[in-house]
């Protein structure tokens, strides 16, 4: 799958790097600098590089938890992000990584334990809020674990703060990190769905969405709060009934109790990014539809939003309480 590892010369010898290295053995290895003389030079097609991207392994230096953005979160006081990884084995049309980097490879931050150190302080600076960290903004939180395997040590650094929530966000079925060991309270599993002929178009290269409902059941009978994610909606015809019958789907025998929470979310892009997007795409039956452009951001309107939220509203109170349903606004 990765035929070429870019290492920082200075992260060789780090632990999770020889890991990494040794997991994927038939890989060629090349020593850099600075990843960012790989990942941010100009001119590169991210579209060329995705059918076959290299890994390129750094250290991070700073920014390693950010605020997450107004609406990101659910009901914790402070939201907060951090990425280990900059992009994603996967490749969703709607993805905006696509539109923020300039290159598809794959950056991976070996310094898990300067991650830890300041989500540590973060969580030290607000002993009186309610907090929730996101993991898998800029990549997927489990598609890449069994060659990082980061979120194995998070779960164990998570386990140790047991009023603080953290999130992994996926489409990944590798749940075995967190099949093998007992549930962890306060560590939300959030599976990003939609109906399975979109998932289908969309979703490329990602597990099919019987396969994700599948393994959000298992992972909710194992005893792991689960999150399902209904972001973006994408609007077709018939989108009532496809969306309808994908919630009745998922809720039919799950466990309850074991849902988190459950969040929805319009299809919405900054509009440079969508015109990058677009640019490399530019004959994605996603991109045909007359998107509206107000206050630099591109969505289907308000009026669509509008009739998609209510909808998504509806159709989830019929299985779920209103205190777990959200609407993402980001
Ligand atoms: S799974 Fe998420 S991060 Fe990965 S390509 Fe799809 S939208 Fe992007």
């Amino acid at each position: 799958m990765i035929d070429s590892i870019f290492a920082e010369r200075e992260v060789l010898d780090h632990p999770v790097a020889q890991k990494v290295i040794k997991r994927l053995k038939h890989a060629d290895v090349f020593e850099i600098e600075r990843y960012q003389e790989m990942f941010n030079k100009r001119q590169q097609n991210f579209r060329i590089q995705k059918q076959n991207p290299a890994l390129i392994l750094a250290r991070k230096h700073d920014n390693f938890v950010l605020p997450a953005p107004q609406g990101f979160g659910l009901d914790a006081q402070k939201n907060y992000y951090f990425s280990h990884m900059y992009n994603c084995i996967y490749d969703c049309r709607y993805c905006f990584l696509q539109g923020m980097y300039s290159s598809a490879n794959h950056v991976l931050f070996v310094n898990y334990e300067d991650f830890f150190k300041a989500i540590s302080d973060t969580i030290d600076k607000n002993t009186d809020t309610s907090l929730t960290f996101f993991s898998g903004y800029d990549c997927d939180s489990l598609a890449f674990e069994k060659i990082t395997g980061f979120a194995e040590k998070a779960l164990e650094f998570f386990t140790n703060f047991s009023s603080v929530e953290l999130e992994l966000r996926t489409k990944s079925i590798v749940s075995e990190t967190l099949l093998n060991r007992s549930p962890i309270s306060n560590c939300i599993v959030a599976y990003s769905l939609s109906p399975s002929n979109l998932a289908g178009v969309l979703d490329n290269k990602a597990p099919s969405i019987e396969r994700r409902v599948n393994a959000l059941k298992t992972l909710a009978k194992n005893g792991w709060p689960v999150g399902l994610r209904f972001d973006p909606l994408i609007y077709c015809s018939g989108w009532e009934n496809l969306y309808s019958e994908l919630i009745q789907d998922i809720f039919t025998d799950i466990n309850i109790d074991k849902v988190h929470s459950v969040s929805h979310g319009p299809l919405r892009f900054p509009k440079e990014m969508y015109k990058k997007i677009t640019s490399l795409y530019p004959d994605d039956k996603l991109f045909s539809f007359p998107m509206e452009t107000k206050g630099g951001i591109v969505s289907y309107g308000t009026d669509i939003e509008q009739e998609m939220s209510l909808f998504l509203q509806s159709e989830l109170e019929k299985y779920t309480t209103k205190k777990k349903i959200f609407r993402c606004l980001v």
